[in-house]
């Protein structure tokens, strides 16, 4: 045992290489280099579940287990393939689905590679580099999971990978490089030279409570808490500009929330609700942009009873956009409608693997509060105030964590794409 390394006897030398080599393969995978912490293989978990989806744009691993672990990731060729590897003691898959959808990722295949280590080959269609890659405890009645997400790349920059790749394995004596993260701040964005500003709308407010839960908690002060939170971490990554519409329990009518976007140029606008829903069971979080002709039902209740905030209040509703609008307003309201979509979309994939989701939830309803012509612009409902679970969760600070975690990276995703789409226009 590893107890024996350091003290004498005629076996001494070798254990103490053996520890030695331990701790320096364990200090590589992020752990402290304390040899009480070094755990048998035994107590390694399983790899109980692994499944790929994949577009032309993206793809992502899902490898669901029985307990957080450690993991490594190389980028290898002939054929191009990225290799992830577990800390595991057993795979316990019987047969892995195959990959769903069509696009970055042909095939791939979950095995143990030696004592102790599960590797997961992706085989790509097309060179491809590591976006993220994210440990997450298991939460509710979900797995502890590893996330991996792929984004295409050209042949240089993944021949560039490779290479440095296996220069560090070789360093390492054979160890594939640590790539250990759950953090956003270590997120592959690049570093702009000025900073997209994000400005996060914590829903309601002062005398507008908001929505109400049984137990006299109120959707203005969720929405506080969740939007200082995110707001810590974003600005923490060192990414980006953020600004909150209201840093207190300030009242603000809808259209100094989109005025205060608009004036200083936002990038991005986020209002973050947890409203209730006439329907106690429906349940889970979901994104909103604009459509002024949205035809869900549900969704029409929700917009306007959110809208309806500003009469409560005291305040007329926003007039309606006038009938003969600027054709450039127009032409800009279209473009800002397709990047809300994309950054709806970003949060919602990042949302995906970490919190209950409502069925669609990429939405679209007629918020008045999303009516900016020049700011993309998205509502996030965290949940529903009419929901015990999601009443519930909402208050639990590690659910928050997971949620503000996943909003950064959706952000911080949606950023990277509008940049590589800027950086290639004509
Ligand atoms: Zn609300």
């Amino acid at each position: 045992m590893l107890k024996s390394a350091g003290s004498g006897g005629n076996s001494g030398g070798f254990f103490e290489f053996l520890a030695v080599f331990l701790v320096a393969t364990l200090c590589l995978l992020g752990v402290t280099p304390a040899l009480a912490q070094i755990v048998s293989v035994e107590d390694y978990p399983d790899v109980m579940d692994a499944r790929v989806s994949a577009t032309a744009e993206r793809a992502r691993l899902i490898i669901d287990l029985s307990g957080p672990t450690e993991f490594a990731i190389a980028t290898l060729d002939n054929p191009n393939r990225i290799a992830i590897d577990v800390k595991a003691f057993e795979v316990k898959i019987l047969a892995p689905a195959d990959v769903a959808g069509d696009g970055l990722v042909s095939s791939y295949s979950v095995e143990m590679a030696e004592k102790g280590r599960a590797r997961t080959l992706l085989t790509l269609a097309k060179p491809a580099l590591v976006q993220q890659a994210y440990m997450m405890e298991a939460v509710a009645d979900q797995p502890a999971r590893l996330v991996v997400d792929l984004i295409p790349t050209d042949e240089m920059t993944f021949n560039a990978k490779v290479a440095a790749d296996l220069a560090a394995s070789v360093a390492n004596q054979g160890a594939v490089p640590e790539t250990t993260s759950t953090d956003p701040g270590t997120h592959a964005a690049p570093v702009a030279e000025t900073r997209p500003l994000v400005v996060l709308d914590p829903g309601h407010g002062g005398i507008d409570n908001g929505a109400s839960a049984p137990n006299g908690v109120h959707e203005k002060d969720i929405t506080l808490t969740f939007a200082l939170q995110l707001q810590k971490v974003l600005m923490e990554t060192g990414h980006f500009d953020v600004a909150l519409t209201r840093e207190d329990d300030a009242y603000l009518t809808l259209n100094q929330r989109v005025d205060l976007a608009r004036q200083n140029k936002a990038d991005l606008f986020i209002s973050l609700h947890a409203d209730s829903f006439q329907e106690p069971e429906i349940r889970g979080a979901s994104v909103y942009t604009r459509d002024e002709n949205a035809t869900d039902v549900l969704d029409k209740v929700l917009a306007d009873g959110e809208n309806r905030y500003d009469i409560v209040a005291g305040f007329a509703l926003p007039q309606a956009t006038p009938a003969v609008m600027d054709i450039l307003v127009d032409l800009m309201r279209r473009e800002m409608r397709k990047s809300s979509f994309l950054a709806a979309e970003a949060i919602v994939h990042q949302l995906e693997p970490s919190v209950a989701l409502r069925r669609f939830p990429v939405r679209q309803a007629d918020f008045f509060v999303l009516q900016a012509p020049d700011v993309p612009s998205v509502l996030v409902e965290l949940g529903f105030l009419s929901n015990a679970a999601d009443i519930a969760n909402l208050q639990q600070s590690d659910w928050r964590d997971r949620v503000v975690n996943a909003l950064a990276r959706g952000i911080a995703d949606y950023f990277d794409q509008t940049q590589k789409s800027a950086a290639v226009a004509p």
